[in-house]
């Protein structure tokens, strides 16, 4: 299922895989917008850069994205506010209004055709909803705190009426795989070692090396730019995975609204597209945790329905889904690897990573220098926030210790391989292992273990795109077992295939 991004995938340059054994200064691992940028300041400044891609350039969560970019963060920075404060949420505001900026200048330095432009930010409710009425004047309250220019509106470009709306000027929108595309040229112009289809397997941090299947790289410092740590890292206890699901449609008639209007009642971000004359309206919205969507639901026939109750819709062209990595206490985690003077990483984006990805590549380009940066301290990857961070810490361990006690101990849902429906998965116990077994449309079975390498939880079924989800900390495998995305980096163990 692709992403609506891949309309424009004209342009898209290929990158060789990773052969034999090098030495660089920094070794970047993950090309999304968080590994690019990072690689673009070093390497600006004269450093030796390789880069380490498992998939294609963009093809985690940058090339699934929405392409929106602005200052506050999708929770509201009135969220920020309570556990934070009002000088943190300037400086929020601040290093994310910077980073969007950066974008802008990059693009048209880089010469990125990438259909940047200056977009308004809404937040709208169409019902009248008391819970959710205060929480727009609580937002108006802290973007204005946080020094930005925001007001309360009756009208959006939205074709429906609403009930009240906050608009915030001056964001702005993108192609987010079109401008990671476009860092990747420039970076190979300028002499940087890109690889794709080059996953990561191990990670020596002691001593700055890091293997893929067919090569070595050993570097003065290492970036872990891949959305969330790989192997097993503290910050994980306390970030939450969430999947969320994309459509892209053609409509009826000519009105594409503009800007970036995030519908809050239930939550819909919706924007407009127009790539080769031709127009779409995506939505992304339908977000679960991962690994626990509900069973029987069909998410993405959920978000068509939305959209065709609110919009003439021609044709839904594109369905995809990505996923987000919540961090503990709202900020994101962006510097130095807890315990290693040389490996830096950032995670915790939520789903506005593509300016914190952004925020990350230029604080990280900064460390790794040796230049100081503003906001090193406030994102500081080690910090300890107990007061802050508890309560998402508790709701998450308390969901691993459910998952490991409880997927264990409940029986399967099927008792044998034959019992699992055609183009369905199932757990099935068989002779004390527990499988996670596929049958196809041509009723050929395939098993792989339904242990997950990370830690050791159960993986579940996900319907909807046919892979297997880990619900403790979102690893996800193809029926096959291959590692998708997420922490762990070897496959589920492959148990039988009858194809
Ligand atoms: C549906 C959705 C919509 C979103 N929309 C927006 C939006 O409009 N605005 C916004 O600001 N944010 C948005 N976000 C969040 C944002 O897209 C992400 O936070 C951001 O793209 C993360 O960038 P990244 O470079 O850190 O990670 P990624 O783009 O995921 O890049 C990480 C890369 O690392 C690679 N990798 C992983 N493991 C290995 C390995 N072992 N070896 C080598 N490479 C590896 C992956 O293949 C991947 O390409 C959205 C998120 C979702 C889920």
């Amino acid at each position: 299922m692709a992403a609506i991004w891949q309309v424009a995938k004209d342009d898209n340059q290929a990158y060789p895989a990773l052969d034999g054994d090098i030495e660089t200064d920094v070794l970047v691992i993950g090309a999304g917008i968080t590994g690019l940028t990072t690689a673009l300041q070093v390497a600006e400044a004269g450093k030796r850069v390789v880069v380490l891609e498992a998939l294609r350039v963009g093809g985690g969560t940058t090339g699934a994205s929405t392409g929106n970019l602005y200052a506050p963060v999708t929770k509201g920075l009135s969220t920020l506010r309570k556990k934070w404060g009002d000088s943190v949420i300037g400086q929020v505001a601040a290093s994310r209004t910077e980073a969007v900026d950066y974008i802008e200048e990059t693009a048209r330095r880089l010469g990125v055709d990438c259909a940047f432009h200056r977009r308004p930010l809404y937040r709208v409710l169409t019902d009248d909803d008391s819970a959710l009425n205060n929480s727009l004047d609580e937002e108006l309250d802290a973007l204005l705190c946080a020094g930005l220019t925001a007001s309360l509106v009756s009208e959006t470009p939205l074709p429906f009426p609403i009930h009240r709306g906050l608009k915030l000027d001056n964001q702005a929108q993108f192609d987010p795989l079109r401008y990671v595309q476009g860092l990747a040229r420039e970076l190979s112009r300028l002499g940087v070692g890109l690889y794709e289809y080059s996953s990561v397997l191990d990670i020596d941090f002691d001593h700055c090396r890091a293997e893929t299947a067919t090569g070595k790289v050993s570097a003065e410092s290492i970036v872990l730019a891949t959305h969330t740590p790989k192997g097993i890292n503290l910050l994980q206890t306390g970030m939450e995975p969430l999947r969320e699901y994309g459509i892209a449609a053609r409509l009826s008639g000519q009105d594409y609204p503009q800007g970036i209007l995030w519908v809050l009642d239930p939550f819909h971000s919706i924007r407009s597209y127009q790539h080769a004359g031709q127009d779409y309206l995506i939505m992304i919205g339908e977000q679960h945790k991962t690994g626990e969507g509900e069973p029987g639901v069909d998410y993405y026939g959920r978000m068509e329905s939305y959209l065709r109750s609110k919009f003439p819709v021609a044709s839904v062209d594109y369905r995809w889904s990505a996923q987000q990595y919540g961090s503990a206490d709202g900020l994101p985690y962006i510097g130095r690897r807890h315990g290693s003077e040389r490996v830096f990483l950032a995670t915790g984006f939520a789903g506005d990573g593509l300016t914190w990805g952004t925020v990350a590549g230029r604080l990280l380009g900064d460390l790794i220098l040796g230049h100081d940066s503003r906001w090193s301290e406030l994102y500081d990857a080690t910090r300890f926030t107990p007061v802050k961070s508890m309560k998402e810490w508790v709701k998450e361990n308390t969901a691993v210790a459910k998952h490991l006690a409880q997927d264990y101990l409940t029986p399967t849902e099927v008792k044998a391989l034959d019992d699992v429906p055609v183009g369905e998965g199932r757990i099935v116990a068989l002779e004390g292992d527990k499988l996670a077994v596929y049958r196809n449309e041509l009723g050929q079975v395939s098993a792989v273990s339904a242990v997950c390498p990370h830690l050791k939880c159960l993986v579940h079924w996900n319907p909807g795109d046919r892979t297997w989800d880990c619900p403790c900390h979102g690893s996800r495998f193809e029926i096959d077992g291959s590692v998708i995305e997420g922490p762990a980096y070897h496959p589920l163990a492959r148990r039988l295939s009858s194809e």
